[in-house]
């Protein structure tokens, strides 16, 4: 087989809890107690209401919840060392206390998606074997009805929940009411209220290969597993590739989703290692994004395309400075170079000659703790649409054939096996579809077709299993022809069968702007070859807050569609 290394100097890997490493540079006072970091500016600051966490803070309320969730009455039936908890909330202040602490106390987590409605959030219940559930308080109630739909009673569905108040009034202590339909529920305030752990359980050694998080991201693979190592791992190839950035102390934008491994992994794990203050949002509001980015002087963002066409095309974007905005990552779905453009040439207006408004993307999935590849800020010019090269630690294959022997030719596509520490462990209870995922000798198949080009840059042409069988399309090409259309926001094309042709044919989900689905078809008409037309426009009922198009969704929505006529 042709093996290719990553350019860089593999990092040393660190067999030892995500918490310890995180916590790393923590100091440690005689009593075991443990105090400040050096340096400790804010790690987290509310968007909304500007208060914030520090470093020393996170760590005390983390082992303080995980010392009450141990130890209280209630919970500690389900809270023994590797047994799993859920944790449903959009993003907030306590999310990372709720998390680590958690984590502190040796329990696994697993994250759910906060706009899930009961049905879902049952499944992932049951299929992660969590023993019971942190929620937002707006949640209640569809923990409520998932409780039902369990068939678990009222009393003991409350039993097994736990309230995350928003705002704790960090200053005064834990003391934040709850709303009415919360009123008698276990809260995080009532378990940090408790006491406190000497220090958070450990994983070092072999131990490291533990399960940490179970990721159910956007839902199109499987639920990976994912380790203590693997984080740990990720935390330092990361760093490597952006410490050459110089952003120490820098303040970030959190807008993508914690309860999605790229938001987990970037805004609540490497921004703690790399001393960043992360602005916690939400969820992704155009103007909140800006003003955040105006006031707290933003000079990097981590977004995905969808953010990128908000950029180039909304209107709020001309009243607010953004020039701290220096550079951005895009990942989670394919970023197009003419969208790239848009942005800087958008951004660029307003900025001095020669101010810096770099744009690169990283690629990765959930099953790969994030990235695999990154195109470096010094190359996102010339290599304009690239993924970048492999990230250190890993090794990778581009191959023609399901069992990988044939190896394609350079710049010649082909599917993207790829292999390293931080690849997951496996999917959760399904052997079958781990072993179809990573061959005996540890290849990691992404399902993605990738070129490499001759300066060793790759390329993702599309994803495996989405090429609509009609002469092979590209749905990823027809998406970033319609991105091009003023009017649309978001675009997802997927093939639905033709029993007449005895084909499929393609058809377009579009987000849109005003009523125009017809003029969409016909404005293609003028782009494209006949054999890609659009038979069909349709608005979608849904993105996922990862920024992500989920086609699989939207072929199951057709074919209900065609069945009803
Ligand atoms: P997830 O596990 O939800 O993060 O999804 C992983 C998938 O997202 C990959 O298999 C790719 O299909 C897609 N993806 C992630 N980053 C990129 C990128 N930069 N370009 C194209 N596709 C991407």
């Amino acid at each position: 087989p042709r093996i290719f290394k990553s350019h860089l100097p593999d990092v040393p890997i660190v067999a030892t809890s995500i918490f310890t490493r995180v916590f790393a540079s923590r100091t440690s006072t005689p009593s075991g107690d443990i105090g400040g970091f050096p340096g400790s500016n804010a790690a987290f600051i509310d968007g909304a209401t500007g208060t914030t966490l520090t470093r020393a803070e996170l760590l005390h309320l983390s082992l303080s919840f995980g010392y009450g969730v141990q130890n209280h009455p209630t919970t500690a039936p389900f809270a023994s060392r590797g047994s799993t908890v859920l944790v449903f909330s959009p993003n907030s202040l306590a999310w990372p206390v709720a998390l680590f602490g958690c984590v502190a106390a040796g329990l696994r987590c697993s994250f759910a998606n906060s706009a899930y409605v009961a049905r879902e959030l049952a499944h992932q219940y049951s299929d992660s074997g969590a023993g019971f559930i942190i929620t937002a308080e707006d949640g209640i109630d569809v923990v409520r009805q998932m409780f039902a739909e369990l068939g678990v009673d009222r009393e003991e569905g409350d039993r097994r929940t736990i309230i995350l108040q928003r705002d704790l009034g960090w200053a005064g202590g834990p003391t934040a009411a709850v709303s009415p339909e919360c009123r008698g529920l276990l809260t995080l305030s009532d378990l940090l209220s408790i006491g406190k752990l000497k220090s958070e359980a450990k994983f070092e050694g072999p131990l490291s290969h533990e399960t940490v998080y179970l990721c159910y991201s956007s839902g199109t693979t499987g639920k990976p597993k994912s380790t203590h190592q693997n984080m740990s791992t990720i935390l330092d190839v990361m760093s490597g590739s952006l410490n050459d950035l110089k952003l120490d102390n820098a303040n970030i934008i959190g807008i993508l989703p914690f309860y999605h491994l790229y938001g987990l992994a970037l805004l609540l794990h490497l921004s703690l290692t790399l001393g960043w203050s992360v602005i916690i949002q939400l969820r992704f509001d155009p103007e909140q994004f800006c003003a955040a980015i105006q006031r707290y002087k933003v000079p990097l963002a981590f977004v995905a395309p969808p953010v990128l066409v908000v950029l180039a095309r909304h209107p709020v974007v001309d009243k607010y400075d953004l020039s701290s905005l220096e550079y951005m990552i895009s990942s989670a779905a394919p970023l197009g170079a003419d969208l790239v453009k848009q942005v800087k040439k958008r951004l660029g207006a307003k900025r001095p000659a020669g101010a810096k408004c770099a744009i690169t993307q990283g690629y990765g999935l959930t099953e790969t703790t994030t990235g695999t590849h990154i195109l470096d800020f010094t190359d996102c010019d010339s290599k304009v649409g690239s993924i970048g090269k492999l990230c250190s630690n890993l090794e990778a294959r581009i191959v023609q054939d399901e069992e990988g022997k044939v190896d394609a030719e350079d710049e010649t596509p082909g599917e993207l096996w790829v292999r390293g520490k931080t690849i997951m462990k496996g999917y959760l209870k399904n052997r079958a579809a781990t072993s179809n995922a990573i061959t005996a000798d540890g290849w990691f198949k992404t399902g993605d077709f990738v070129i490499r080009d001759k300066d060793s840059f790759y390329w993702v042409v599309d994803r495996k299993k989405e090429l609509i069988k009609y002469k092979v399309l590209p749905p990823a090409e027809l998406e970033s022809v319609l991105l091009s259309h003023p009017d649309i926001a978001d675009a997802a094309v997927i093939g639905v069968d033709s029993p007449e042709q005895a084909t499929e044919l393609p058809r377009a989900y579009v987000r849109k702007k005003t009523a125009f689905a017809q003029s969409v078809a016909k404005w293609m008409e003028s782009r494209v070859s006949k054999h890609k037309f659009l038979r069909g426009v349709f608005n979608p009922p849904r993105f996922s807050a990862a920024g992500k198009i989920l086609r699989r969704e939207l072929r199951e929505l057709a074919k209900q569609e065609t069945a009803r006529g």
